[in-house]
């Protein structure tokens, strides 16, 4: 095993909030984009022409098929105004910092008149929390341009154009389009993970129980965990065995506060039966709820840690309704961490300038101060009848004007490039949005999320191997600005 000084930072898990692992005893996982990473481009491209097929059969233009998929203009953890047809970026504070209307930029003055005037409500728009949200919303962000370039051709608003649209994609899942093709080419939608085996029997050799909680119904999710799990250990010939427990179509996040029994898949008819339990292992259940299952199996709710991918619907409820521990899977952090990593030099030249501001600054201050003492003492001369010495200290002022001036003139440059040095930056982690975690130097909305949900974070699964099951992880979030 690798010291955890020696890891690379995309292998790392990092820490919000202290979780000693000794006290776990039951680790559960959800299946898509946690334990199944997907091929996101080959997925997000299926979703999308899969929900516009739905668009034109429902009556709207043909021409919109010729509509783009573009996998690189979203990212998650944004915002979207379905009336004005707008995406979000926000920063911790709840200020928008950068907005597009489908894909033209709003200028600043818009974007504050829109909505930096008054406080911002987050809840009157859509969050993108999900990877599922990305292909969506870059098709409403193509449609709004289509509206825009040809009026008159739909006849309804941004947001009832979104309102079919999440009924056409909840279609396209339901009558197969999108999952059964992906049952059919799994190679093409999943990425398997060579380490993800050790990584789980790693914990179960430690004694933890898995399970295995996820939305996806039980045939979907026995194709999918069959593809990434099923030949990846002689140990473990079938997926299940991995699993003491798995509950399948779980409806998260109400799984966390909801009341529902737990049904038994028979899994050759697919049929259901309820039960008030016990859970068998090598059972599969349906449903359920978050005080049943840790009722049914004995594990308290801070002995159960959640891995999960999805910040409010595996990670906000199950640490808000039933106190499980959670550790975030963020994807995106792996090659993120890298472009940090390349882009370090880049942040040094920022904070370099940032200390020059600071510098100059400081000294056109003192400058400011002199030039008003100058003044006064000026007048005090003049009220004395002091003419000469009023004359040589207003003479010294318009030099220390000019030099002001000169000082004035170099702080709005550095601003400058203070500003072109971390759009840069931003834009080379991601051309559009910057990065998933923050809005150019301050913290993204999503962040701020992170961070107060999540336990524990990192960006796949299999970098579990590389800590002990027992591992105290100690958080130095608790360190306030005046610590530092
Ligand atoms: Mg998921």
């Amino acid at each position: 095993m690798k010291k955890h000084n020696k890891l690379e930072k995309w292998q790392r898990i990092f820490v919000n909030r202290s979780l000693n692992m000794g006290n776990t005893r039951a680790i559960g996982f959800d299946m898509d984009h946690t334990l199944a990473m997907y091929n996101r481009e080959n997925f997000e491209a299926l979703a999308f022409r899969a929900t516009l097929g739905k668009f034109i059969d429902a009556g709207y233009p043909a021409e919109l098929e010729t509509l783009q998929f573009k996998p690189e203009f979203l990212i998650r953890g944004l915002l979207v105004d379905m009336d004005r047809g707008n995406i979000l970026k926000v920063d911790g504070h709840k200020y928008v910092k950068i907005a597009f209307h489908g894909h033209t930029r709003l200028d600043k003055e818009t974007r504050h008149k829109l909505y930096n005037s008054e406080s911002f409500k987050a809840y009157e728009f859509l969050s993108m929390d999900s990877f599922f949200a990305l292909s969506e919303v870059q098709l409403f962000a193509e449609i709004v341009d289509y509206m825009n370039h040809n009026p008159g051709k739909i006849q309804k608003s941004f947001r009832e154009v979104y309102a079919d649209l999440r009924q056409f994609i909840d279609k396209s899942h339901a009558d197969g389009s999108i999952k059964n093709e992906v049952l059919r080419n799994p190679e093409r939608f999943f990425i398997r993970d060579k380490h993800l085996a050790t990584a789980l029997i790693r914990t179960m050799d430690a004694g933890k129980h898995l399970f295995l909680l996820t939305n996806s119904n039980f045939t979907y999710t026995d194709a999918v965990m069959n593809y990434i799990l099923g030949d990846a250990s002689s140990d473990f010939p079938d997926w299940r065995q991995y699993f003491r427990y798995v509950i399948v179509g779980a409806g998260k996040p109400g799984f966390f506060t909801g009341t529902q029994p737990f049904y038994e898949v028979v899994t050759q008819s697919n049929l259901l039966t309820a039960t008030n339990g016990p859970l068998d292992a090598g059972k599969i259940y349906q449903g359920g709820n978050a005080q049943l299952l840790q009722k049914l199996t004995g594990f308290r709710g801070d002995e159960i840690l959640y891995v999960g991918d999805h910040i409010y619907g595996d990670i906000i409820r199950s640490k808000g309704s039933v106190n499980w521990r959670t550790l975030l899977v963020v994807e995106e952090l792996e090659r993120e961490l890298l472009k940090i990593e390349e882009l370090r030099p880049a942040l040094v030249h920022i904070h370099e300038k940032i200390a020059e501001r600071e510098v100059c600054d400081e000294d056109l201050q003192i400058l400011r101060s002199k030039i008003a003492s100058n003044a006064r003492q000026a007048k005090i001369a003049t009220d004395r009848g002091d003419n000469r010495r009023a004359r040589h200290l207003l003479a010294e002022n318009e030099k220390l004007l000019e030099k002001a001036h000169e000082k004035q003139g170099i702080l709005v440059e550095i601003d400058e490039q203070i500003k072109q040095a971390i759009a840069e930056r931003d834009a080379n982690i991601h051309p559009v949005w910057g990065g998933l975690m923050k809005v150019g130097l301050e913290r993204s909305r999503f962040a701020n999320q992170v961070e107060s949900y999540a336990c524990l974070y990192t960006s796949r699964v299999s970098n579990l191997r590389f800590y002990s099951p027992f591992k105290r992880f100690t958080s130095y979030h608790d360190i306030l600005p005046h610590e530092v």
